[in-house]
């Protein structure tokens, strides 16, 4: 129980050796942290914060996480007699009130008509377990660049994470997907976009990808074209997180090429910028071979060497450059026809390109909610930021492309949903371009503008623009990665001129 105290109590205790202040409703003793205090001890003496509510100061510096720190929280003495706490800790899995920090379909009083109870159940279950166990590792390996702990991969498989981040299909038969919430069977694309966006609002881009998107993007091609002792042996090993795989497609400059020797393919060639590559397991690798593009899965193993490629996110990416040198592979490993690599990698890219664009729009809603929360606490000249009109201007700004971005990802989910995948390809490939080149660009202005919101405290890397910080330096993965957004607007829009009638003249 804590000690109830009064103003006037706390007014007494205003100079060195001798400080007490007051936050939302809690009496703080700084007089032994004072001069451990990061911004130095003066700004503590000040007018106004010694023995007085700092509640205001202390919004304008800080974020309110800082408070809940043991070494922090344990300085707290007392609480002001009959006044109440206004400023509390989200519980996990709860949802934001801040208009427009969650997609209408989680807001209440709105409607939506594409997700069902099921829906939501489930998304409370995955916020939940996301804030607890995979936040704080997010945040962990984002700053120290570790890839992401087995324990934390345990977890995500008892639960079947990793399975159901691959989306609908056979894989999830008979797994019980979050400890049973929702069935194999009913598991579709709007439970996949729940997962993609939840995993995108803890500020750690480098995490996101780290989250084994190697597996993600590599398995497909193992069960649309591997054999059936391939699939047999590889799949149970990445959806359980016992191993680790990697698409490898990119080439530094000189390929991979590949000779064949009796049962086994030889490879040798470099592959650049893999993910997860620093510690996967297995590559999904494009190779040349004599009939042309060929996709071999690639064990690690002798003449598989990896080396980490520094990039402007966390390495927690696992981002890698891969050398090939004489590995011997056996024939078997060979995904679909030889010579009909490009139909491979070709038919992976609508959910890869979806799947992105899904991380983003999760990512960028983080950031409206960010940008509103500041504008409407951080005083300047007296006055909250968003009492001016050019600071209004850009909040409105980012509303409408986030809105955009979802409101057309959701209409693309919908179609995923009833579509074969078949119809996927040929129908929606250009319109998932066109749509990640959208909701990428929509990214980068919102990172514009939410980096001038927050002035300097966008520039730093912990602290009350932290997140800002993250989403302005790592924006731009989403526009390259999964291909680029100028290829893919051309795609899109190179698909339609195909799809033109012949009499569609003015
Ligand atoms: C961090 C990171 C992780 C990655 N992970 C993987 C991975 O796991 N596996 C993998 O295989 N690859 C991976 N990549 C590679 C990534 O997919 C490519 O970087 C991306 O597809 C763009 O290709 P590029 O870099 O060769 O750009 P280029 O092909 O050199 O293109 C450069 C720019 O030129 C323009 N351009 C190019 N072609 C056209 C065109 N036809 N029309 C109009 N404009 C055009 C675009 O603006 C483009 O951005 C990763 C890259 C990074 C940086």
């Amino acid at each position: 129980m804590m000690r109830k105290l009064s103003f006037e109590e706390v007014q007494k205790h205003n100079k060195e050796n001798d400080l007490w202040i007051v936050i939302d409703s809690k009496v703080f003793d700084l007089s032994k942290f004072v001069d451990l205090h990061p911004g130095g001890p003066n700004v503590l003496y000040a007018e106004g914060v010694a023995g007085r509510d700092a509640t205001e100061a202390f919004f304008g510096l800080h974020r309110h996480e800082v408070l809940l720190r043991p070494q922090y929280s344990r300085l707290q003495i007392g609480v002001i007699d009959g006044e109440v706490e206004h400023i509390k800790a989200p519980e996990p899995g709860s949802l934001s009130k801040v208009p427009y920090a969650e997609p209408s379909w989680l807001s209440e009083g709105f409607f939506n008509p594409y997700y069902s109870d099921n829906h939501r159940t489930f998304q409370k279950a995955i916020r939940k377990f996301f804030e607890e166990v995979i936040r704080p590792e997010a945040i962990r390996c984002e700053e120290s660049g570790k890839k992401i702990s087995q324990e934390v991969v345990d977890k995500m498989s008892d639960l079947e994470v990793i399975a159901m981040r691959l989306g609908p299909g056979k894989h999830l038969q008979g797994r019980k997907l979050m400890n049973g919430i929702v069935k194999p069977e009913e598991f579709d694309y709007f439970h996949e976009l729940i997962l993609n966006t939840e995993m995108s609002r803890f500020g750690t881009r480098g995490f996101v990808d780290g989250m084994l998107n190697g597996a993600v993007i590599g398995l497909p091609p193992i069960w649309n074209y591997g054999s059936s002792e391939l699939q047999a042996k590889v799949i149970p090993e990445v959806l359980s997180g016992k191993k680790y795989l990697a698409l490898a497609i990119t080439e530094a400059f000189a390929g991979s090429d590949v000779i064949l020797d009796g049962d086994y393919w030889v490879v040798t060639g470099t592959k650049k910028w893999i993910t997860n590559g620093t510690f996967a397991d297995y590559f999904t690798t494009g190779c040349k071979t004599d009939k042309g593009l060929t996709v071999i899965l690639i064990e690690r193993g002798e003449g598989v060497s990896t080396k980490p490629i520094k990039t402007a996110y966390s390495s927690t990416a696992g981002t890698a450059y891969v050398v090939f040198d004489k590995v011997r592979v056996p024939v078997g490993n060979t995904l679909g026809e030889v010579g009909n690599g490009l139909s491979v990698i070709l038919s992976n890219f609508n959910h890869e390109r979806w799947m992105v664009t899904g991380c983003s729009v999760g990512a960028q809603r983080v950031i409206v909610e960010e940008c509103l929360k500041w504008a409407n606490q951080r005083i300047v000249f007296g006055k909250p930021l968003a009492s001016q009109a050019v600071i209004r201007n850009k909040l409105g700004k980012m509303i409408m492309r986030i809105e955009a971005c979802q409101n057309w990802l959701e209409t693309v989910t919908y179609q995923m949903n009833n579509m074969s995948y078949h119809e996927m390809s040929s129908r929606l490939a250009g319109q998932i371009g066109l749509l990640k080149q959208f909701v990428s660009r929509c990214g980068r202005e919102t990172a514009e503008d939410a980096t001038q919101i927050f002035g300097g405290r966008a520039l730093t890397v912990t602290g009350m623009g932290k997140h800002v910080e993250n989403y302005h330096r790592t924006s731009g993965y989403d526009a390259i990665l999964a291909g680029a957004e100028d290829v893919l607007g051309d795609l899109g829009v190179r698909q339609a001129m195909k799809k033109m009638p012949k009499n569609a003249l003015l």
